[in-house]
């Protein structure tokens, strides 16, 4: 089934001029970038886009992390783009990510991990929403 995902190259990526590393590892998944912009959040767009770990011990300082610089903010398409994005970004904390995924490679910690990545198709739809406008998602 051909889906949509959103990502995210997060502050500590952009900060160490890794989007090009990052994009060629989603390009070489097969993954097709179908929107992307660069963008710096408000205090604000970040609280909303993380408000469902609202309750989590580490959300203010996520908030903060992602406010802290430039993010680029992308839709990719593929087959399966939301698991099969999710297997490039490896897990969370990059000491449990598997050899060659974006997280092994370049995530400083678990919560500077470089990478965001929808998790279920519910959650990508209101994602792609929040961070694009349709006319700028052109396949
Ligand atoms: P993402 O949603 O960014 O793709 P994920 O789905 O692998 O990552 P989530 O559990 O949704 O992980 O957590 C969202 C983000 O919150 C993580 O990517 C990370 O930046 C941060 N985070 C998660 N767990 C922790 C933690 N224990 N301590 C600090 N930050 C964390
Ligand atoms: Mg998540």
């Amino acid at each position: 089934m051909t889906e949509r995902t959103l990502s995210i190259i997060k502050p500590d990526a952009t900060r160490r001029n890794l989007e090009g590393k990052i994009l060629a590892k989603i390009q070489d998944a097969g993954l097709k970038v179908v929107a992307m912009k660069r963008v710096r959040w408000t205090k604000y767009q970040a609280e909303k886009f993380y408000e469902v770990h609202r309750e989590r011990p580490f959300y203010q300082d996520l908030v903060a992390f992602m406010t802290s610089g430039p993010i680029v903010l992308m839709v990719l398409e593929g087959e399966n783009a939301i698991a099969r994005y999710r297997e490039v970004m490896g897990a969370t904390n990059p000491e449990e990510a598997a050899e060659g995924t974006i997280r092994a490679e370049f995530a400083e910690n678990i919560e500077a991990n470089s990478v965001h990545g929808s998790d279920s198709p519910e959650n990508a739809a209101k994602e792609i929403a929040m961070c694009f406008d349709g006319a700028e998602i052109v396949g």
